[in-house]
């Protein structure tokens, strides 16, 4: 069978301009490219916990259907609980990732006649559930107040206004004005969503994230925590109050029409967070965030760097072939570090992406940025 032909100069056109991507394993280079901050993908004693937990569930496989025809378990039921204690939430809605999340809620609460304001670095995911929304969007420029307010008044307001920001964003690393827009939304009355997906396990004293470090939570209407990135689980969650987890159990599509997440996914999230407040983990990974600062000016290459006290710390070269050949250079030399490309991030904006873990070492650390200063 033919493939569309339109399909094929698409792929092309992605060849041609250096932006085509391919699926890779894995090779056991030294991990600053994996979102497993604080390396519980591998921790054995949860895996343990999970596989005797295991034990005590009939549907050992899978969850065999939907949340509300037959995949809701009281271990997902006892998991939501467990989280909102956790995220300091009045309630708490699980979904099989963070994309499902993202989409689930921002396709389903904002109605026709309401607004969405998003910032313009913001993940796909917050993208595609705004695309299926019927509220009208506008984006407002990266982390930048005075434009929102600026697009916040331009328009009149007719019904409910959304705002929605990254806690730390994906691609640049850097953190949201939590506070700054907090107030904001007092002041101009819109309900604030912020996305953690990179700051769930990482930031906050037992890893709550950055609304609740800075104890805002009972400010902002919903929180996306994703369970694949410092959990190193998979799933995601969405907190909020009882009437919003009431609404997207009945009117969001992507928990609705899905199978429930699986009991061994469902155990894995429940011990990731019971390790977690112990963990040394944590303290570790900020060490090495410093570390990796000090090291980054050591080798006089902070003016590449994207200015970020979190665990992404991007260094943009602006071009495809560059970033490219830098990342396959650091591989020769046994380190991962990915070139993040067009259309991910804006042309001229091709950076190299380093995830700084807690098993990273001083000595890891200090050689992938030398080397990273022999190769600009
Ligand atoms: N939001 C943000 C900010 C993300 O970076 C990601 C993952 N890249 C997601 C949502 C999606 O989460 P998941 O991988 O669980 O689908």
């Amino acid at each position: 069978m033919n493939f569309p032909s339109k399909l094929k100069s698409k792929l092309k056109d992605r060849e041609l301009g250096n932006t085509l991507r391919k699926l890779g394993e894995p090779k056991g280079l030294i991990d600053f490219s994996s979102n497993d901050y604080i390396g519980f993908s591998m921790e054995k004693s949860i895996a343990l916990k999970s596989e005797t937990d295991l034990k005590q569930i009939k549907h050992l496989n899978g969850s065999t259907g939907s949340r509300l025809l037959t995949g809701n378990f009281e271990i997902h039921t006892l998991l939501e609980k467990d989280l909102a204690s956790f995220f300091k939430a009045e309630s708490v809605l699980i979904f099989n990732s963070g994309y499902d999340a993202n989409l689930g809620l921002l396709s389903s609460v904002p109605q026709r006649g309401d607004r969405i304001f998003y910032d313009e670095y913001s993940h796909a995911s917050i993208r595609d559930g705004i695309t299926l929304s019927n509220a009208k969007s506008f984006r407002f420029k990266h982390n930048d107040i005075e434009d929102l307010r600026k697009k916040l008044k331009a328009t009149p307001s007719v019904g409910e206004d959304y705002v929605i920001v990254e806690s730390v964003y994906s691609m640049d690393g850097d953190f949201a004005p939590i506070e700054k827009l907090v107030d904001l939304s007092v002041e101009l009355n819109f309900k604030l969503v912020v996305d953690e997906a990179h700051s769930t396990g990482v930031f906050g004293p037992n890893g709550e994230g950055i609304v609740v470090q800075k104890q805002l939570e009972s400010l902002v209407f919903a929180r996306i925590h994703t369970f694949g990135k410092a959990l190193g689980c998979h799933g995601a969650m969405i907190a909020g109050s009882s009437l919003l987890k009431e609404y997207l159990i009945n009117f969001s599509r992507s928990f609705i029409y899905t199978t429930a997440p699986s009991p061994h996914t469902v155990l894995s999230v429940k011990n990731a967070l019971l390790f977690l407040p112990t963990s040394k983990a944590r303290s570790k990974l900020h060490k090495n965030i410093s570390c990796f600062k000090e090291n980054m000016i050591r080798f006089k290459l902070e003016d590449y760097f994207i200015e970020s006290e979190g665990p992404i710390q991007s260094a943009v070269f602006g071009s495809p072939e560059k970033v490219k050949e830098i990342s396959s250079r650091l591989a020769n030399k046994g380190y991962d570090a990915k070139p993040i490309l067009y259309p991910t991030v804006p042309l001229g904006e091709e950076r190299i992406r380093f995830c700084i873990h807690s098993y990273n070492t001083t000595d890891e650390i200090q050689e992938v940025l030398f080397l990273l200063s022999t190769f600009v």
